[in-house]
Order: C-alpha cells, then sequence, then structure tokens
C-alpha cells in the first residue's frame, strides 16, 4: 500500500455523472470517497424532518450546528446517518432534490460543511476523492487534481431520468436537474472551470469512457 498524498477533486452540475465516476476513480486508485452533496441533501432531510423553516436562515444554521451526522467513506458501501437513521434512500428522494439549495445557498452552512470536508480530506491521510460543487475551488483548491465533469443539459435531463427509474415526468426532471442547477449556480460556478481544472465533458462518452478520460486527467495532472 502506497501512502502517497492523491486528493483528487471533481465539481460538476446535477445529472452529470459525477458521482458513480468519482466512485470508479477511487476505487482504481484505491482512494477514500467523500459524496459532499449528500451532506447538504442529508441536513436538508434533518431540517425538514425538524420541521424547520428553510427559509429561516438563522433556525437552519441552528440546525446544522448540532448535525448529528456519520458519513461513510468508501466508494463500496454508501453510509449515511443522521441521529442514527439510516437516510441513504431518503436524500436521494424529489423533495430533497428541490429544497437542498435553499440549504446550501445559506453561508453560515455553506462554512460548516466545508470544515467538515476539508476534516474529512485530512483525516483519509489526503488520499480522498472529493466530489461536488465548490471542491475544486473553494474546499480543496490545493488538491493533486482538479476536475470539472460536465455534459449537456439533454444528456443530464436523461441520466437523471433513467436514474429515477422513470417515476418523473418532464417537468419535474426540468425542476430537480435545472432549476437546481440554476439556484446553486448563484453560489458557486461549476459550469465553466477555473484555471488548473480539467473540463471532461460526458456527453459523447459512455460510462467506462468517461472513466478512463478523468484517470488519464488525473494522471496528467500528478506529472505536473
Ligand atoms: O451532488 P448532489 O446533486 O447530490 O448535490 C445536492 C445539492 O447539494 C446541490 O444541488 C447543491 O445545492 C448542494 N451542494 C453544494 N456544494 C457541494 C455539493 C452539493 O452546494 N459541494
Amino acid at each position: 500500500m502506497t501512502s502517497e498524498r492523491l486528493v483528487i477533486a471533481m465539481d460538476g452540475p446535477s445529472g452529470s455523472g459525477k458521482s458513480s465516476v468519482a466512485k470508479a476513480v477511487a476505487q482504481h486508485f484505491g482512494l477514500a470517497y467523500l459524496d459532499t452533496g449528500a451532506m447538504y441533501r442529508a441536513l436538508t432531510w434533518y431540517c425538514l424532518q425538524q420541521q424547520v423553516d428553510l427559509t429561516d436562515a438563522d433556525a437552519v444554521l441552528a440546525v446544522a450546528q448540532n448535525f448529528p451526522l456519520s458519513q461513510g467513506t468508501t466508494a463500496d458501501v454508501e453510509m449515511i446517518e443522521v441521529d442514527g437513521v439510516d437516510v441513504v434512500e431518503a436524500i436521494r428522494e424529489p423533495r430533497i432534490s428541490e429544497n437542498v439549495s435553499a440549504i446550501a445557498s445559506n453561508r453560515g452552512v455553506r462554512d460548516l460543511l466545508i470544515n467538515m470536508q476539508r476534516d474529512a480530506i485530512k483525516n483519509s491521510g489526503y488520499r480522498m476523492v472529493a466530489e461536488g460543487r465548490d471542491i475544486t475551488t473553494v474546499v480543496a483548491p490545493d488538491a493533486d487534481a482538479r476536475i470539472l465533469l460536465t455534459a449537456s443539459e439533454e444528456v443530464r435531463l436523461a441520466r437523471r431520468g433513467l436514474q429515477l427509474g422513470g417515476t418523473q415526468n418532464n417537468e419535474q426532471l426540468a425542476q430537480q436537474v435545472s432549476a437546481r442547477d440554476a439556484k446553486d449556480s448563484k453560489v458557486n460556478n461549476f459550469t465553466e472551470a477555473a484555471e488548473g481544472v480539467t473540463l471532461v465533458d460526458s456527453s459523447d462518452l459512455n460510462f467506462e469512457e468517461t472513466i478512463d478520460a478523468v484517470i488519464k486527467a488525473v494522471e496528467e495532472a500528478r506529472q505536473k
């Protein structure tokens, strides 16, 4: 086992395939994996469960300050618990996707979660793939490889539709993908690659080809 540091930061809009690709890349390099979107989703679930008004920034921040989150960091098993409750499936429900941007635009909440994310990277011994919206730019701008994974809106809508097993109509999908990205874009720019960030456009790539493209980008960044 090597202990050489390798932090891979990956950002992208919803439906870009970044979670599945990030997990595969983590397995390829033998790294831990952090899904930062799951943290915002879990906090949204907890606020809804506590019947907190999501537009009340101070109330949401108070919940975040005592957020009993337990999250696994392996790519092969997803483990997310809030106060001992398994929320792995609940946080993927449309009601969470529709409300998460309200939580993620709370500055105080972001500061708290960003600190937790930096701690997770440190606790991995700096051997982790972390994915989200602001990992390349805010959470880990010093990562060894920084990648922005994109795909056309049409492709992203189709992928999310498949992921949700055809349960959502076009309007619902647009709400959960395009409208959510528009809200999230007010907080972070994840549509253009910042300086030093490699753009991987997966619109015309299948899953395996996308993984290969990201692995190649990581190898190139490591040689710099
Ligand atoms: O990646 P995922 O779609 O699960 O992210 C859920 C939400 O969490 C995003 O829509 C965004 O509001 C928020 N998020 C964020 N910053 C991150 C990761 C996710 O604001 N690093």
